[in-house]
């Protein structure tokens, strides 16, 4: 009821005028509002809405270990810039290009994948940088399972180097170093190996357990070695994942396509993605249509640790994004709104604390502003007054005439500011009763002073100190010329003895 949730808004202290009433009437965002207003509400057809949405899909439990099988290895290649990294990985997708019967055109999909003569197979990730590693670990994806650290043989271990270890590291990913660059006529292996022994990356001829092997991307040498190497260590962790069942994976990449629209790349991680399958990324979802492999080809299926291009979403997820597959196309929608309102609600909350932070905020400046009004009001107040009575002096309260107010002059002295400035907030407030007009001529922090004194005596007005003293000359003076000199240690004791003086009931002692 429209009505009822605008006569809510209206209602409550939040700034109403600011919100776009047609983007916030979420369940959650209309309760707040109510709740606030503490107005009375059916929520029947909300929460019968919500139910019907609140189904998310996610990850299945781990598998039982006997329907495992062997899964080849996703590498990540990573370094310090110009050690090679992109020559490494052209030179690798290009020894696969060779074997290839039917020459196809390589496209960058974000992975490709290298087939040994003896069969055994390893996905390279080929997203730049450590944009691939750092942005699904940060979204909780992780996909890599070796990095292969790039070193440049003539120029050693350097600022990204140590990222790279750092990352490599932190992830718990074991590493394989490539020695490159060993073409050239200064390279020294050697020296890039004691370099990372410093950086406790031990290689094995150190007695440590990283292999460590010499190679050329320019030339391509070596890179069998290299992938065979990739490969031992794939065996020694046992790599392993479930290759039926419902799909689990994550999208390693993501663009739109001319012809094909949206267009992602999908690696598998659990189950074997088909034509046909359903699948839900972060707020969009698939009704897979095509499966390509690296080359443009055609593929009918893909198992764990491949990588290939999914065409057939409704709009691009984002890279980094958990893909899970689900029964249907209407579950898919289900959970896609799901996610959308529960993204929206999330807005809600986010937006909400914004508006009680900026009321805050306003609040508090505003109580500042104030502050330091008032204190200004009274340092205005003494400098108008200062020098308007400067050479009249005040009319006496003993001349008082029968339509002349009575006037009261008044010195303030404290220990400290605040003590000053809540006693001229106490006068401040103090509405100038019928009996006598009051002007604050001096106020200040410190003893009172000789001046102080002066001063009161000038306009025949009176002093009171809080929790400060006077100096001895001060009480002479006070004393000689009857000049009221009033000492406190109790704000309110001084209050009440100003308010008793200033309705008269206190005579000046003079
Ligand atoms: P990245 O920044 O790590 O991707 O480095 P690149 O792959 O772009 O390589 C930087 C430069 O080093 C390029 O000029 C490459 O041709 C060169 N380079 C890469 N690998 C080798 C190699 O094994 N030997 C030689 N001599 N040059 C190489």
């Amino acid at each position: 009821d429209c009505d009822h949730v605008f006569e809510a808004l209206m209602n409550t202290a939040m700034d109403v005028d600011s919100l776009d009433p047609d983007s916030v009437l979420s369940e959650k965002w209309i309760k707040e509002v109510v709740t606030r207003s503490g107005m009375k509400f059916r929520w029947t057809n909300l929460s019968t809405s919500r139910e019907r949405t609140n189904r998310d899909v996610h990850m299945r439990p781990p598998a039982d270990p006997s329907s495992l099988k062997p899964r080849p290895p996703v590498v990540t290649i990573m370094g310090h810039v110009d050690h090679g990294k992109t020559t490494l990985l052209d030179s690798l997708r290009k020894s696969q290009l060779v074997s290839m019967e039917a020459g196809g055109i390589t496209q960058h999909i974000g992975a490709f994948l290298v087939q040994l003569p003896s069969g055994e197979k390893v996905t390279f990730l080929d997203t730049p940088g450590h944009a691939a590693f750092s942005s699904m670990r940060a979204r909780g994806a992780s996909v890599t399972d070796i990095v292969i650290l790039v070193v440049a043989a003539d120029d050693g271990v350097m600022n990204q180097t140590l990222e790279s270890i750092q990352h490599a590291k932190r992830a718990n990913v074991p590493m394989i170093v490539a020695v490159n660059k060993c073409d050239k006529l200064h390279a020294d292996p050697q020296r890039v190996k004691r370099e990372l022994l410093a950086h406790d990356v031990v290689c094995e001829e150190f007695g440590g357990d990283v292999q460590a092997i010499h190679v050329s991307a320019l030339k391509g040498d070596n890179l069998r070695l290299l992938t065979e190497a990739t490969v031992a260590l794939a065996e020694v962790m046992e790599l392993k994942a479930e290759p039926s069942g419902y799909v689990e994976g994550v999208i390693i990449e993501s663009r739109t396509d001319k012809g094909k629209g949206p267009v992602t790349t999908a690696l598998v991680q659990r189950g074997t993605l088909k034509r046909g399958c359903v699948l839900v990324a972060g707020k969009t979802w698939a009704k897979v249509r095509l499966l390509f492999d690296e080359n443009g080809q055609a593929v009918k299926e893909a198992g764990p640790s491949c990588a290939v291009e999914v065409v057939g979403w409704k709009e691009a997820p984002s890279a980094g994004e958990v893909i899970l597959e689900v029964e249907s196309e209407q579950r898919a929608r289900e959970v896609v709104t799901w996610r959308s309102s529960e993204e929206e609600q999330q807005k809600m909350e986010e937006e909400l604390s914004a508006i009680e932070l900026k009321q805050q905020q306003h609040l508090q400046s505003y109580r500042k502003e104030r502050a330091e009004f008032s204190h200004l009001s009274w340092r205005k107040r003494k400098v108008a007054l200062y020098h308007a009575n400067k050479n009249k002096p005040l009319v006496k309260p003993s001349e008082k005439t029968q339509d002349e107010k009575l006037q009261m002059a008044l010195i303030i002295k404290g220990d400290v500011d605040g003590s000053v400035e809540a006693i001229l907030n106490i006068l401040d407030s103090y509405d100038a009763q019928q009996q006598c007009e009051l002007h604050v001529i001096h106020f200040g922090i410190g003893e009172v002073s000789e001046s102080d004194v002066k001063l009161a005596e000038t306009f025949a007005g009176s002093i009171y100190a809080f929790n400060v003293t006077a100096s001895r000359a001060a009480l002479q003076l006070a004393a000689r010329h009857g000049v009221p000199l009033r000492l406190h240690t109790i704000i309110y004791r001084l209050v009440d003895e100003l308010k008793d003086e200033l309705s008269g009931k206190l005579q000046p002692l003079r």
